[in-house]
């Protein structure tokens, strides 16, 4: 046979291996013949490609399922959790928070790490320890996940900026050195508000085929956009620099040395600052991403304008104002018919979101009959490592 028809074949059993085991990932638990069914591929090609990923231990079978029309029961498969594992190293503001999980999504242990003059050599120990403590053998980790608030070259993931963590405190070959670690593990770098957005579109919240906005608003402003393809199924993310959005022009100076960004209003420190200058309140912050400080401050913030103070009140119409004009543009753009809106700031209630809708339909006509659904965002710290191994384990298995 020649090479380059070798080489196609091995390709499709590549992509039919993959397709079967996502299937499996979803549906499980999921007999052959229903495998079969789904991806239409023929019976045999599918019992071949099964026992591939049984001796691979990626997949096991359960036994057998409920009653078929004829009266066999099928033997079921589903994923098998031990299969093998991914760590996830979430970079933060003042450390890293290594998690280490298995096949099946399930959290086995988490360490948080503070800041040192070597991260990725601590990095590398602690993820030996998690594998130690948790009694799984190195050849079983398939891949590290890096989660990073920042931009990075995509071939290398040399680490080229972050807003919210000081060049200085940051190892721009971090991927490479965790490699040379572990070098026989996928070593991945993701950007955090990709994975945001990837974990909101496993949500139960989003509509399948909607185009959606997911923002989250802290001491910085990230976003991201999902967007339909042509077949309704095929999700693109989108990491927006939504807190850079010009909503005046000649307005505020930003960080970023621009003027009147949306960032420069609406982060959570720009809130407490405009609360403190125009509403007489007292309440302390600070320009540091994750402060505890501004989170106190807000929730006291929160009580004040479910209240109804009426200078916390007029900021806050202020500030929605400002917001709706950020998230009308980027809408706009995108057709979007759903924004999820998370971060600290959903410190404020239902309310804030509430006077978000109104805003948006009153003040921008935007919000007509439920065409655009504005809610609070679903996914958390924890669904966004979620998102990251499993885009990791897309990664992985689509390479065997
Ligand atoms: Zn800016």
């Amino acid at each position: 046979m020649p090479r380059e028809d070798t080489q196609s074949q091995q390709k499709m059993k590549e992509h039919n291996s993959m397709l079967l085991l996502n299937m499996i990932r979803r549906e499980a638990p999921i007999s052959r013949a229903e495998l079969a069914c789904r991806t239409r591929l023929s019976p045999t090609t599918v019992s071949m490609l099964v026992e591939e990923l049984l001796e691979k231990k990626w997949v096991v079978e359960t036994g057998a399922g409920s009653s078929g029309s004829r009266g066999r029961k099928p033997i079921m498969l589903e994923i098998n959790g031990k299969g093998g594992c991914i760590v996830t190293v979430e970079i933060v503001s003042n450390g890293c928070i290594c998690s280490l999980y298995d096949f099946c999504l399930r959290k086995l242990r988490s360490v948080r790490m503070k800041q040192s003059g070597q991260m990725s050599r601590d990095i590398i120990e602690e993820i030996r320890v998690l594998l130690h403590e948790q009694r799984v053998a190195l050849s079983r980790l398939v891949a590290i996940s890096i989660i990073f608030p920042g931009i990075f070259e995509a071939e290398t993931g040399h680490i080229l900026f972050s807003s919210v963590i000081p060049t200085e405190l940051l190892e721009r070959d971090l991927p490479d050195k965790i490699r040379k670690g572990f070098p026989k593990v996928r070593v991945i770098m993701d950007n955090d508000t990709r994975m945001m957005t990837l974990a909101e579109s496993f949500s139960e919240g989003y509509v399948p085929g909607t185009n959606m906005l997911a923002i989250n608003i802290d001491e910085g402003i990230s976003a991201g956009v999902i967007l339909k393809d042509e077949y309704d199924d095929i999700k693109i993310c989108n990491a927006l620099e939504a807190g850079h959005i010009v909503i005046e022009r000649n307005g505020r100076k930003c960080k970023c040395s621009n003027q009147g960004c949306l960032e420069a209003y609406c982060s959570v420190n720009a809130l407490l600052r405009d609360l403190n200058e125009q509403a007489g309140v007292e309440l302390p912050y600070e320009d540091v991403w994750g402060s505890e400080v501004n989170a106190e401050s807000l929730a006291k913030a929160a009580g004040l304008y479910q209240a109804g103070d009426p200078g916390v009140r007029k900021v806050m119409g202020e500030y929605i104002f400002n917001l709706c004009c950020g998230l009308f543009s980027i809408a706009n753009l995108f057709d979007v018919r759903a924004i999820h809106i998370g971060g600290r700031i959903m410190a404020l209630g239902e309310h804030f979101l509430d006077e978000v809708r109104k805003t948006l339909a009153e003040q921008f006509r935007f919000v007509k009959s439920g065409e655009v659904v504005i809610e609070q965002s679903h996914s958390g710290y924890e669904t966004i490592r979620q998102a990251a191994v499993r885009t990791a384990m897309d990664l992985v298995f689509s390479s065997h």
